[in-house]
């Protein structure tokens, strides 16, 4: 096992993750490689009453670390069982290494729209995948949690409060969806935002979809029809035979650009085409029973074109299976997720701000928040 003390080299290297707004601070980072290596440093910080963080992928950090940070990012280790459609993930797994091992076996993951979350950490948010409308939260298909307990025991069984050194769960027999994106221009949004929402009201549980608002900067590295505008993406993810007949009506409205194809669950981060690279963010959400117009004004006002923040602001369709999820943030009148997302610019105070008036008014119908779907902390 490998440690670091702030004054040596290799200390910044340890912290940095994907999210680069949260400066954490140890005392000590130890860089695990084994389940006895994370319940050593357990104990170590306990002798001396030190606090303990744990990081993977460092996409969900919300306060800097102090005291004993656990590194996982090198306990990547991923095995499948086919015969039983289980994998086993180590802590630092990602869902990119589930996917390709459970696609040489016919099978997937309940994984989401990026391939470089951490298995774990998004595990115990819930669990919001592509297919979550058919199959439900990743949370519950966990089979068996490695973990370290608070006092730095080590026990195999249901997950419970600790470090988790490995998780077992179940994967779904999937090989390919219908996905992708139909992109649209700025003039549209209105129209795309009604349109999906009414698209929504009846779909099948095999089709997950969200529609996101996205503000592209002109830069050269944008591609030339995006560049400098506000696009609406509506995204798909599909199991339901039928693809381009289901989407007919959106596609009817005149995308700029349409990526909807059938595609190996290998490729299904190109779906959402999360950025890749690290970055300073901020964002907090809401669950809604309906999107009535007066929601969707409320978006289109506070992170529409013009918005005083540039805000990402995505809706995914909830229900389906969502509605028997265990998880707390799910109830069965969950039916709309509205997030919102900006780099932290100019400051976060000011991004606070915008946001917070764009959830104000959504707040009184709301069911509660996706925990998974904080960065930074969240809003009152
Ligand atoms: C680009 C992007 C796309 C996302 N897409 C989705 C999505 O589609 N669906 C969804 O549900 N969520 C999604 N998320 C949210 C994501 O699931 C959470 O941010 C999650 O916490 C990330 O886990 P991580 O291990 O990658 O990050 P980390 O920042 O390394 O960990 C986040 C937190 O998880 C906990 N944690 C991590 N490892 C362990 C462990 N071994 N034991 C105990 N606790 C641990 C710790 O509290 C840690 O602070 C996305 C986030 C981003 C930034």
């Amino acid at each position: 096992m490998q440690t670091f003390t702030p004054d040596q080299a290799g200390y910044r290297e340890e912290i940095a993750g994907f999210q680069t707004g949260v400066q954490s601070t140890p005392h000590l980072v130890v860089a695990a490689t084994s389940a006895e290596d994370i319940a050593e440093a357990v104990r170590h910080a306990n002798e001396r009453g030190l606090p303990i963080a744990v990081q993977a992928t460092g996409h969900g950090l919300r306060e800097p670390a102090e005291g004993v940070l656990i590194s996982t990012r090198r306990m990547t280790g991923v095995t499948v069982d086919p015969r039983r459609r289980l994998a086993r993930a180590e802590a630092g797994a990602t869902w990119g290494s589930v996917i390709d091992a459970a696609a040489e076996h016919g099978l997937a993951p309940l994984s989401g729209s990026s391939p470089g979350v951490g298995v774990v950490g998004y595990t115990l948010g819930g669990g919001f995948g592509l297919l979550g409308r058919h199959f439900g939260l990743a949370s519950d298909r966990v089979v068996s949690a490695d973990l370290v307990r608070p006092d730095g025991t080590r026990t195999t069984g249901p997950l419970e409060a600790g470090i988790v050194t490995a998780l077992e769960f179940e994967l779904v027999p999937v090989t390919t969806l219908y996905g992708g994106g139909l992109f649209f221009d700025t003039a549209r949004i209105p129209d795309v935002l009604r349109a999906w929402r009414d698209w929504t009201l009846d779909l099948p549980d095999t089709v997950g979809t969200s529609v996101a608002l996205v503000p592209f900067p002109d830069l050269p590295m944008v591609p030339e029809p995006f560049r400098g505008k506000h696009i609406a993406n509506v995204r798909v993810a599909s199991l339901a035979a039928g693809g381009d007949q289901l989407v007919a009506p959106l596609r009817a409205l005149g995308p700029i650009q349409d990526t909807l194809k059938t595609m190996p669950y290998t490729d299904s981060g190109q779906i959402a085409a999360d950025p890749p690279n690290p970055h300073p963010y901020l964002g907090d959400n809401r669950v809604l029973p309906a999107l009535p117009d007066e929601a969707l004004t409320t978006v289109l006002d506070h992170a529409g074109p013009g918005a005083p923040v540039p805000t990402v602001l995505i809706i995914d369709l909830l229900g389906g299976a969502y509605q028997h999820a265990k998880a707390s943030d799910f109830t069965p009148e969950s039916r709309y997720t509205v997030r919102a997302l900006s780099l932290v610019d100019p400051d976060a105070a000011t991004v606070r701000a915008a946001h917070a008036k764009l959830f104000a008014p959504l707040t009184p119908e709301s069911t509660g928040r996706l925990r998974s779907f904080v960065y930074g902390q969240p809003l009152g």
